[in-house]
């Protein structure tokens, strides 16, 4: 029997970053020595107080059905802290909570977009965001930043982007993939165009606790009441309290669209995890000792593997001041992303991201959340290779 499947899955590109980690693996099976810079994911375990609430909520027996929209003390506790920490006046209500970051974008984008509405998105991006556009019946428009620019849209571009389709643009700072962090100033006029067009912009923060040298973030809703209105903000746990398998995000926005995306959750996956909602509370309501922690640690390996990165002979890497990526740019060796990553992986045995998932092929994806001894082994094995490349 041959089934005829939707058309919108042939419109979907399966995830690349996948593929490469599902190679890696498998050699790491058959005992391969394998170092892997893919995953983009905190290699730490979720502090003891987080996984301790989630234990107890477990034990007083948090294990039913819960509201669609999420726990009511943690959408507090997301209101409160999105106040507290990025000026945004939210109430519990303007919160949803969600299975990760992921799937608040993608609750936010079935709400939103319609067939021949238009999304901007700066590449290099995020690879789910195109994706989840299409998915949406949407048009992504994928804007191209340079590497002058430090792979940062400027105002000039996202305004000759938009024309009368244009319904949201997808702002991620700081970013995955390049770890560059928009400046104070460049949010602001950000915001100025996206106000001027009249615009909705969903501002993806999954990273904003990541932050390295004088690096500041400033959420682009809080510029002022004009912007805050048009203004989505996605987040989550993962990042930031290593809590990747929790699967706990939110979406926080305008009333009319919270309710249209709590609709959406409704008839698709419910309320997330019960008891792992209440191991989230305890992340934002307990001291954040647990996040400076981390951030050292991924402070001391982003010097260590940019000095190696620096010192590879035809890699041009803008320093990355968020995140836990660095994203060099190989176009000088005249190879393609994914040539370069597949030799790389056959020759030396290192797996790293080719840059063409995130929409910029001439550059490669390394992420060091990691431990440092790997770094720098895998770091020699990167320069060996690039060098036999010559
Ligand atoms: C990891 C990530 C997310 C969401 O991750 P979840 O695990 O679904 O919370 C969203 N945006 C970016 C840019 C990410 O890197």
């Amino acid at each position: 029997m041959s089934m005829k499947l939707a058309a919108r899955v042939a419109q979907v590109t399966p995830s690349m970053t996948l593929a490469i980690d599902t190679k890696a693996k498998a050699m790491k099976r058959e005992g391969i020595d394998v170092i892997s810079f893919s995953v983009g994911e905190p290699d730490f375990d979720t502090p003891a107080h987080i996984r301790t609430a989630a234990e107890i909520a477990l034990e007083q027996g948090k294990t039913r059905y819960g509201a669609a929209a999420g726990e009511p003390k943690l959408r507090e506790a997301i209101a409160q802290k999105l106040q507290r920490d990025n000026g945004l006046c939210y109430g519990a209500d303007n919160v949803l909570v969600t299975n990760g970051g992921k799937h608040s974008l993608f609750n936010l984008m079935l709400a939103l977009i319609e067939p021949g509405d238009e999304v901007i998105i700066p590449a290099p991006f995020w690879v789910s965001y195109p994706e989840m556009v299409k998915l949406a019946g949407g048009t992504p428009v994928i804007v191209p930043t340079t590497l002058e620019s430090g792979y940062k849209i400027t105002p000039e571009q996202l305004r000759q982007a938009v024309t009368p389709k244009t319904k949201l643009f997808v702002f991620n700072s700081p970013s995955n993939p390049t770890g560059m962090v928009y400046t104070p100033d460049e949010v602001r006029a950000l915001a100025q165009v996206v106000v001027e067009q009249n615009l909705l912009v969903v501002s993806d923060e999954i990273y904003e606790k990541l932050l390295y040298d004088q690096a500041e973030h400033l959420s682009i809703g809080a510029v002022n009441p004009d912007i805050f209105e048009r203004t989505i903000v996605s987040s989550g746990f993962a990042k930031t309290y290593a809590m990747t398998g929790w699967r706990v995000g939110f979406l926080a926005g305008p009333l009319p669209l919270i309710q249209a995306a709590t609709k959406i959750q409704g008839h698709s996956t419910s309320n997330v995890c019960t008891f792992a909602q209440y191991g989230a509370v305890a992340a934002y309501e307990a001291p954040q000792d647990c996040v400076q922690q981390m951030l050292q640690a991924f402070s001391e390996r982003r010097q260590i593997i940019l000095e190696f990165i620096n010192a590879i002979p035809g890699f041009n890497c803008p320093k990355p001041d968020g995140a836990f990526y660095v994203f060099p740019n190989i176009a000088q060796l005249g190879i393609s992303s994914i040539d370069f990553c597949n030799g790389l992986l056959e020759t030396q045995q290192v797996a790293a991201i080719p840059g063409i998932a995130f929409g910029a092929d001439d550059c490669v994806r390394f992420s060091y959340a990691t431990d440092v001894e790997s770094i720098r082994r895998g770091m020699e094995r990167l320069t060996t290779y690039v060098k036999s490349l010559a």
